[in-house]
Parts: structure tokens; sequence; C-alpha cells
């Protein structure tokens, strides 16, 4: 299936003209043969994957390519971060043209990175429907530590072959499925937003991310089976959430307090790091976040919330859990200006009823965990290695992690 992407591009009831880069996207079995046909006009193409990925798409990539250079890392404590950037990078020579990233997340991240410092293109093959970054025009990065979303470039071509991503261990699947499904969130987050402060929001995404998201659960069995139209919408979904990323030009309707949660626990500053995939501590940040929400949108219909004026950033507690050195220099720096500052008490209380439908529209959590629980997918703390007493704290410093508004920042605001 070649995806349309006219469906994505140009004048828009938010009126904005959207932009897509990507110049197609191909969802099929066998979709990996095409590429060279795509790259005839490039001269010294290198593939980029790890040892895994190389046996699944990046030794046939390399073969269709004429024997080209592979790059092939160690899946070993690969992350993307400067020390893999440097190692894939070393292994490049200076006349190569464009890159192919045969992988998942990182290997896309990574790859993504080195095609714009070398200012080159790359075609992306994921071989798994694992993350919904694959056409993100940003790189999600630890850089030195700290978890930041560097500038990068979009895939020219995206080649999803669900003969190669349909076989991917389950467990990578589920965690695409929970990145997915934290949209839930990361929309009413948008929402919210849009609802208290008056922020830029595209109705137009909305609904193609929220259709996309319908398809997927209704589906969500037959991934379990196999079933390769099961895995060609999954990915399709995942791939129209990163476009949904170019079209607004950030990840505001991918990412919301779901991820802030993931990215939080990523840095590994209240908790031990942990060993779990992007999707894996979205799918934990996402009942957590659902919970929250949950109690909030209770004490709205019963009455029970209270505005409270805002009194600035609680350095203490930034202090208390990202230390005192860099990271916490960081932090500060990411949330100046405060984006709680704008809100203005009385404001945010004429606002609760219609933050409460914003919430009401939430799908339930059982359901939520129904379609988790149908993928194999993990959803509680302690399955990625988190102490239940760490998510009272994390619901607390996650929205320090990015300068964005959602509920979870304005919670700070309000006693219930
Ligand atoms: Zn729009
Ligand atoms: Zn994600």
């Amino acid at each position: 299936m070649l995806v349309d992407l006219n469906k994505f591009k140009g004048g828009c009831s938010c009126l904005r003209e959207h932009e897509i880069s990507v110049k197609g996207i191909f969802i099929e079995d066998g979709a990996l043969e095409r590429l060279p046909e795509l790259l005839k006009d490039f001269k010294k193409p290198a593939v980029i994957c790890d040892e895994n990925t190389y046996s699944a798409a990046g030794k046939r990539a390399c073969a269709l390519l004429g024997g080209c250079l592979a790059v092939v890392l160690s899946p070993e404590n690969l992350h993307a971060d400067e020390k893999a950037v440097a190692k894939a990078a070393g292994m490049l020579t200076d006349d190569v043209d464009i890159l192919v990233a045969a992988g998942s997340g990182t290997i896309h991240d990574t790859t993504r990175y080195i095609a714009a410092e070398r200012r080159i293109s790359f075609v992306s093959v994921p071989t798994a429907a694992s993350v919904d970054g694959f056409v993100s025009t940003v790189a999600a990065m630890t850089w030195h530590g700290f978890k930041k979303t560097l500038p990068a470039v979009a895939p020219e071509y995206v080649l999803a072959d669900s003969g190669i991503f349909s076989k991917a261990p389950m467990r990578l699947t589920a965690a695409g499925v929970c990145d997915l499904l934290g949209k839930y969130t990361a929309l009413a987050d948008w929402k919210i937003s849009a609802v208290v402060t008056g922020e830029y929001i595209c109705e137009r995404v909305c609904s193609l991310e929220e259709k996309a998201l319908e398809e997927v659960s209704k589906c969500s069995a037959s991934l379990a089976a196999g079933d390769k139209a099961a895995y060609e919408k999954l990915m399709y979904a995942l791939i129209l959430s990163g476009l949904a990323m170019q079209m607004v030009g950030n990840s505001r309707p991918a990412s919301g307090a779901e991820h802030h949660l993931s990215h939080l626990w990523e840095m590994a500053v209240i908790n031990p790091p942990l060993d779990a995939y992007h999707g894996e501590k979205v799918s934990v940040g996402l009942f957590a976040c659902l919970e929250f929400y949950g109690k909030i949108n209770r004490a709205i219909k019963d009455h029970k919330i209270e505005i409270k004026p805002y009194g600035g950033l609680d350095k203490d507690f930034i202090r208390g859990c990202f230390g005192n050195g860099s990271l916490y220099d960081d932090i500060i720096k990411e949330n100046t200006p405060d984006p709680l500052e704008k809100i203005s008490p009385d404001d945010l209380s004429g606002k609760l009823e219609e933050i409460g439908k914003i919430l009401d529209a939430l799908p339930e959590v059982s359901e939520l965990q129904g379609i988790v629980k149908s993928v194999s997918g993990v959803f509680l703390p302690e399955h990625i290695g988190l102490c239940g007493d760490t998510m009272e704290k994390s619901i607390k410093a996650a929205p320090y992690v990015r300068n964005r508004l959602t509920l979870m920042r304005i919670s700070k605001m309000i006693k219930f």
C-alpha cells in the first residue's frame, strides 16, 4: 500500500498550510524490494543497523544495493545517544550520499541525526512496529545523560515491509501498540492546553490520529495471531502519528504527560535505570496518567476542586529530584518561561467544565488494558522495574522535563 500523502498536506481549517517532507511511504509485504529503484540516483549508499536487524533486513538491503557499506552496531547497551552516533558516524566514509536505517527506534534516531549532520537524506526500513518516530523530523536522543529532542531529518522514503516487521518479537510490537495508545492522553493534553491557553491546535490532525487509534484498537487481537493486515494497520497508525508531528512541526500531537513520565524514568534520577522499551515506559505512564486524570475528572464532577494561586517553580523539589548539578540547570532552563505563569486562576476555574468534557472522552482503563493484554504488553510500574511509590513523585516531577503544558502540569494549580 502506498500511503496517500495528499491527505496530510496543504491548506487546513486550522489556517495553516501543512507540510510533509517525506516523499513516499510504502506499507506492504515485499516493500524492501523497492530499494534499488528508489536509490538508483545515489552512488554510495550505506545501511545502518544492529546485529539483530542486520539479519532481519539490513543484509537484504545491502544485497539489493549491490553489497553496499553496512554499519552493524552491537545491540548491547545500544541507545540513541552521543556514543551510538560517534560509533556509527566513525564507520561511514566521507563519500556516503544516502543512508538506510534498517531497525527500530534507536537505529532510526541515530541515523536521522547523522543524516542531518552530514546534510544527506535517509530511507527508513522499520523492522518492528515498535515506535511512532519513523518519520519524525526530530531525533529523540539522550545527550550526555539528558533526554533531548534534537533537530534531525525525516526520511525521504519509508519502506515498511510487513513480511519483515510482522515477524518482530511480540514484545516490540506490544511496545508499538502502547506508544500508540499513549496518543489518547497526548491528544487530551493538547486539547486541554488549547482550551486553557488558546494554544494552536489542528482538528484534522486530532481526528486523523483518533481514527487510526480506533482501527488498531479493533484489530489488536489479530496481532497476536500474526495477521499481516493487522500489522499493516498498526504500522500505518504509528507512521501517521509521525506525520502528525511533521504537519504541526513538533511532537505535540504525539507526546503529552504519559511521555513526560517515560522521559523522566529514562533520565533515571528518581529511579534506577530501567531495562524497558520506550513503548513499555509510555504504557506505564499512560495508565498512571489515566488514573490521575480520572481523579481530577471526578473532583471536577463533584465540585471538589480548588484552584490555587501559582507560586512559581518549586526549586527545592526540582533540586531534590534532579540534583544540584548541570541537570538542575538544564531543567530550570527548560522551564523558562514557566508555562503555568500565563494561566490565571480565575480563567482556569472557568475552564474546568470543558476540561472535564475532554477527560470524559478518554477510553476506559479496562478497555485499554484489554488491548495491552491482548498483545502481552506491560502496564504496571512493577512490570518495568519501578517501585509503586515512585509514581507519586514521578507525577510531580515529570512535567518539568519538557516545557509543554499538560493537565499534569496544570494540576500544580489545583487541589482535589
Ligand atoms: Zn490543520
Ligand atoms: Zn512515543
